[in-house]
């Protein structure tokens, strides 16, 4: 559950967006589940988290609700939930229950997850179409449900023409609202990205040759708790030496030793939004010949793909930028021969550097959203242009396995820096600069570890 729920208001406002669009389809009925509760292990549940999307609509952060949106001459969104007990509450804690979630959050009606069945039943007599998140089920269950609640609503009438005949999926409509962000998602991810972009310091001035890479793990789920993040956005992947050219290594056993790098991608999730940040640092201070030039082109590569984050471009040019700058400085070092031309041409880059340079950010940490213009019918559609109010992360890196065609003083050397962007209407801002990115400005900030 969250700690605060932000802005009643504008969860109804995005509702009716969605009624509206609803409308545009000829209306209908609209069932959201949120995710439910998972076992790890005997009597035990993972932490709670909501569904993103479901979230998006309600502002509710319980499990086992349901939210219903009727398109019709009224419209209506309906909640179900649990109801309050207060015997149970005092195991698993306070509930909203009906009445008070239907009057906090302004749902038109609310009821007990009992009344789920037979009310959405009836609910779906009438109705010509049936929208849901088809493509992005929150609910393992919900296509069986939704087929469950269909025969038994056809039980229950003469003609059933006058039950939904269209399936409609809701996911892309979703995916498309939540691409934009509001003023107060985004002051929301702002908050995440300063308190992730601080626990990167402390993790940077706790590592020294001889810590483990838990250790600085527990520093910085310690400072995402300290100041209220309820959780990581992903597991913290905290690598040293070789184990940073492994892309998604857990931060784990392993001994930081002199002369190696260490690479941490780390970010909390605060009130339902996620952080993402990369920085790579030397464990003992002092960055190596080798490791400081490479480290200065990944960082070059990153600032030619954000000087391309702007409405003026499509995503993809920031990629470009990086990738063209990755490969003629992988050329300069001798670690990729020919042209650029030809580099460019066979993709050379690959083998050092083989993901992309940015995924949307939002309430999930790899956010919904096209990174192709819609419909997404349309296979080959030109890459989506930029608009002021998405956010993305910018995220060059380069990862040097050794081999024998490789010099060695750059094997096993594992660089990525990753910060989070927010478009504005004439650029970029990297909101998750509160941790120096700079290898000067690194060094001097190990230098001053206690
Ligand atoms: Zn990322
Ligand atoms: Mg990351």
């Amino acid at each position: 559950m969250l700690a605060a729920t932000p802005h009643p208001e504008c969860f109804n406002l995005r509702r009716q967006q969605v009624l509206a669009w609803m409308h545009s389809q000829g209306g209908g009925i609209a069932i959201v589940p949120t995710a439910p509760e998972r076992t790890r292990n005997r009597d035990n549940h993972h932490s709670y988290r909501h569904d993103s999307d479901f979230y998006y609509l309600s502002g509710f952060s319980e499990a086992q609700a349901w939210l219903v949106l009727i398109a019709g001459d009224t419209d209506q969104s309906i909640l179900f939930c649990e109801d309050k007990n207060p015997e149970v509450e005092i195991w698993t804690g306070v509930r909203w229950g009906p009445a008070s979630a239907a009057d906090h959050f302004g749902f038109n009606q609310a009821h007990a997850l009992e009344d789920l069945n037979t009310r959405v039943t009836d609910l779906l007599i009438g109705q010509r179409n049936l929208f849901s998140t088809l493509s992005r089920p929150a609910h393992p269950e919900l296509l069986k449900q939704l087929n469950d609640w269909l025969t038994a609503a056809r039980a229950s009438v003469r003609d059933t023409r006058a039950l939904p005949q269209q399936w409609h999926d809701l996911s892309e409509v979703l995916a498309e609202l939540r691409l934009l962000k509001d003023a107060s998602e985004l002051a929301t991810m702002r908050a995440a990205a300063k308190i992730s972009a601080q626990g990167h310091v402390l993790a940077m001035q706790a590592a020294r040759p001889g810590c483990h890479e838990y250790e600085l793990e527990a520093e910085l789920l310690y400072h995402f708790r300290k100041h209220g993040a309820q959780s990581v956005a992903y597991d913290s992947i905290v690598a040293s030496g070789a184990n940073a050219c492994v892309l998604h290594h857990r931060a784990g056993n392993s001994v930081l030793q002199d002369g190696e790098l260490v690479l941490i991608d780390a970010g909390c999730e605060l009130d339902g939004y996620a952080s993402d940040i990369t920085r790579t640092f030397p464990a003992n201070g002092r960055f190596s010949g080798p490791q400081r030039a490479l480290y200065d082109l990944v960082l070059a590569a990153q600032l030619a793909a954000s000087e391309k984050t702007s409405p003026q471009y499509h995503f993809n040019v920031g990629h470009e930028a990086a990738v063209n700058v990755l490969t003629q400085g992988l050329l300069d070092e001798g670690l990729l021969q020919g042209t650029l031309e030809q580099a460019l041409e066979t993709a050379a880059y690959r083998r050092f550097y083989m993901h992309r340079t940015g995924h949307w950010l939002g309430m999930d940490v790899h956010d919904v959203g096209s990174y192709r213009s819609p419909p997404a019918s349309d296979q080959d559609r030109p890459w989506r242009q930029l608009r002021a109010g998405m956010v993305l992360t910018i995220e060059p890196g380069l990862y040097v396995r050794p081999a024998p065609d490789i010099a060695e003083k750059f094997w096993n050397i594992g660089i990525r820096i990753e910060d989070d962007a927010v478009v504005t209407e004439t650029g970029c801002e990297l909101i998750s600069r509160g941790v120096p990115v700079a290898p000067d400005e690194i060094e001097a900030l190990m230098r001053s570890r206690s």
